[in-house]
């Protein structure tokens, strides 16, 4: 019998990804929504969580980050599982009283890192495993407008900033390279605004990591991870989607969401949770710790 799921929040990541890879998967079938402003053709429709934990076996959250508590809160204690899209919460405690409610309820909880399914990743990861690092330089820049346009929560304080796609470079770095630091970082943060636009990030994974996230970017985005080894320089470039070293090139279709929703599945089906906080930690310490610098303020 297929698992079915309740999609909450219908924006732009909902409609690009989560339906379509929902519709590719085995043993998953989409039964209901919540959204506040639209409805879906075929699937029970809600306004909000709440109404529709009756209609559905587990719930995936594509609503910003603020504000997911109470909604992830209310699945688990319905008994139900839950995915949720990156980042996981808006705060790390909030991310620990979910963890002790699902082991409490015995339901899966996956906080999914879609960058960590790209094409290349796994690649990468075994190519690094067999040599030295000597430093390691992230550039994830990209154009806001382009992007997140008219994304006000992106703006308002947890809803992350330029971190909001940084956060998916911590995610392949974390997963490639563990033990990573934050050392320091330098947030520039627009007048009229509450989250950063660009940020410099110093960390120390046993030899030195800077990485440089902007949003001021024009043009073509640099999503990329280089690395400097004992056996040449390499890259993951394109989001993870390519990796190039001196004796390899390796490039894959993009199927991140079809791998997250293939594992949630899997994971459900076997009774277990999935949920790494290590690129959230960092990003909170870049907040906890970091300078501020004042930016021009910011129009969309
Ligand atoms: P979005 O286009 O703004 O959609 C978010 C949806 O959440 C809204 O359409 C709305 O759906 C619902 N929502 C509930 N409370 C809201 C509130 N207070 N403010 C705004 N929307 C609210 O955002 P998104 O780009 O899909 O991002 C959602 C999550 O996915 C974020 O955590 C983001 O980091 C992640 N993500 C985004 C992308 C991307 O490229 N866009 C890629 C990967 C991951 P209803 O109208 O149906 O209620």
């Amino acid at each position: 019998m297929s698992l079915r799921i309740g999609l909450v929040g219908l924006g732009a990541i909902a409609r690009a990804q989560h339906l379509p890879a929902i519709a590719a998967t085995d043993g998953l079938r989409l039964s209901a929504i919540a959204s506040r402003n639209t409805s879906l053709e075929g699937v029970a429709n809600y306004r909000d969580v709440a109404q529709m934990l009756g209609d559905v076996d587990a719930v995936s959250l594509c609503t910003p980050p603020q504000g997911r508590f109470d909604q992830a809160m209310a699945v688990l204690r319905a008994g139900r599982h839950l995915m949720l899209e990156k980042p996981p919460g808006a705060t790390l405690s909030e991310m620990a009283l979910l963890q002790a409610e699902a082991a409490r309820q015995g339901v899966t909880l996956y906080a999914t890192w879609h960058s960590r399914e790209a094409a290349a990743v796994e690649v990468a990861r075994d190519w690094l495993s067999r040599r030295s690092l000597r430093a390691t330089r992230i550039d994830w820049c990209e154009d806001v407008r382009k992007w997140h346009p008219g994304q006000d929560w992106i703006w308002q304080p947890g809803g992350l900033g330029v971190f909001d796609p940084g956060i998916n470079a911590l995610s392949i770095l974390t997963t490639l390279i563990p033990g990573v630091r934050l050392v320091g970082a330098d947030l520039h943060i627009p007048a009229n605004r509450q989250t950063p636009i660009a940020a410099d990030l110093v960390l120390d994974a046993g030899h030195p990591v800077t990485a440089h996230f902007d949003w001021r970017a024009t043009g073509d985005e640099t999503w990329q991870i280089a690395f400097d080894t004992d056996a040449g320089a390499a890259v993951l470039s394109e989001g993870g989607a390519r990796f190039t070293a001196p004796d390899l090139e390796t490039a894959g279709e993009n199927r991140e969401y079809a791998r997250l929703y293939a594992r949630f599945r899997d994971l459900v089906a076997t009774g277990q949770s999935d949920c790494d906080l290590a690129p959230l930690r960092l990003v909170a310490d870049a907040f906890l710790t970091g300078r501020r610098h004042a930016a021009p303020a910011f129009e969309d």
